[in-house]
């Protein structure tokens, strides 16, 4: 791309649409959140994964399912050679267990905990807290069926939401069956609904052919009405899922989360089957999930491994910072210019230009030890140099002027009394390790 053109042009870079700079000073609660997210994470055992951003298209359709809003219409795709197709990754669950597949780690060990924080993609209408470029963190546990690990997945993101303090947030299940029940419930709902078409919005008119769970999912008046007088998925579960979905219940009353059983619960990716979980947050309108996920007992051997159970969730991130931020102020927090990081300890004023090289080895003695320490980069007087000091809030200035440079010495001035004193420069670095 030309630059001079664009000067010409007077065309003003911008974030491209749904996408979202987070700015130094809006950083806080991202990283309390991440924080939060790894620290529980490794205390319940699980290790963090990292795939690429992009991926062979194939692997999201046959994961995902055709039919799913994601395949049809929220992927980025595009080829980088003749025969290629590849598609920015819309969700982490597919490349976690396509790099489980190919490095063969059942092999190694067949149950394997993971986890992942990073980018995602998806081309939908952008709004508050819903972003094509948007920001998951998960796990994925994979190679066990028992359904107490379904509830310690719940139980993780239960636990990150408690130590980021976010309080007004719900724990909706359901279970969605088997390849066994499944197909008999989905028949059933799908007669029920052929006799009420006329009644659906004209998106699940078009869903009733190729997803009928789908509709369950509909946020319009119009379906909500027809599908609330279904009958609920767990009239129609077999024996071991009946069994499993019980299991899962009782075992999250025996550790003290609440939850809603919410019969109307379906996931909109094609690979779940039993348990599937959305905790959700009130403040967030609509579309209120901070969390969604469940267990996924096909998804290996349709991808060409062993058949293995898995269960496993994601964190929305943006979703979850708005509903922080609508807890803590109540209306969506300004995009923050100014910094609020901690001051550095120690700030160093140079008298003039020759002296202050001798002051850029002090910085750099003092920071090899760990003290945090900074310069003026920007030719201020050593008046104004001062000046930026206090307004940091620095705890020790050292100035450097000639005299303190033949002699060898620097001198600090404690901020906090005003006093000064005279150090010797070989000395410098262990009167503030003395001061720790
Ligand atoms: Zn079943
Ligand atoms: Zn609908």
């Amino acid at each position: 791309m030309n630059v001079e053109t664009d000067k010409k042009s007077g065309y003003v870079f911008k974030a491209p649409r749904g996408t979202e700079d987070v700015l130094p000073g809006n950083w806080d609660l991202w990283k309390k959140l991440e924080e939060a997210g790894r620290q529980e994470f490794e205390l319940c055992g699980y290790y963090e994964i990292r795939t690429p951003v992009f991926e062979d298209t194939r692997l999201f359709v046959r994961s995902i399912g055709e039919a799913t809003d994601i395949v049809e219409k929220e992927m980025y795709t595009f080829s980088d050679s003749e025969d290629s197709s590849i598609t920015l990754r819309p969700e982490n669950t597919a490349p976690v267990m396509r790099a489980y597949l190919e490095y063969e780690l059942h092999k190694t060990k067949k149950f394997q905990k993971y986890y992942y924080i990073g980018p995602q993609f998806r081309k939908e209408r952008p709004q508050a807290g819903r972003l094509r470029q948007f920001h998951q963190m998960g796990i994925e546990a994979v190679g066990a069926n028992d359904p107490l690990l379904d509830v310690e997945t719940i139980g993780v993101a239960v636990r990150i939401f408690e130590r980021i303090g976010l309080k007004g947030y719900n724990v909706k299940i359901n279970s969605i069956g088997c390849n066994e029940c499944r197909p008999v419930f989905r028949n059933i709902i799908k007669d029920i609904l052929c006799e009420r078409e006329t009644a659906l919005c004209e998106l699940c008119q078009s869903r009733l052919h190729r997803n009928v769970f789908r509709i369950l999912d509909c946020k319009n008046e119009k379906c909500k009405e027809v599908t609330h007088q279904l009958p609920p998925v767990n009239d129609y579960l077999c024996e071991e899922c009946r069994i499993h979905a019980n299991s899962v219940r009782e075992a999250l009353v025996g550790i003290g989360i609440p939850y809603i059983a919410d019969a109307h619960l379906v996931r909109g990716l094609d690979y779940y089957t039993k348990t599937v979980f959305e905790i959700t947050h009130s403040s967030l309108g609509a579309r209120d999930a901070i969390c969604a996920g469940g267990r996924y007992d096909n998804l290996i051997a349709d991808m060409g491994g062993p058949s293995i159970g898995a269960v496993g969730f994601a964190i929305g991130m943006e979703a979850t910072i708005l509903a922080m931020q609508n807890v803590l102020n109540k209306k969506k927090q300004p995009v923050h210019l100014e910094i609020n990081e901690p001051a550095p300890t120690v700030y160093i004023v140079s008298i003039d230009k020759e002296i202050k090289k001798h002051c850029f080895y002090l910085l750099n003695l003092l920071r090899k030890s760990g003290i945090s320490a900074d310069l003026d980069y920007e030719g201020r007087s050593p008046k104004a140099q001062m000046r930026v000091a206090n307004k940091l809030g620095v705890k020790y200035v050292l100035v450097l002027g000639p005299d303190e440079l033949e002699r060898g010495n620097v001198k600090v001035k404690i901020m906090e009394t005003g006093e000064e004193v005279i150090v010797r420069q070989d000395e410098i670095l262990n009167w503030f390790l003395q001061k720790r």
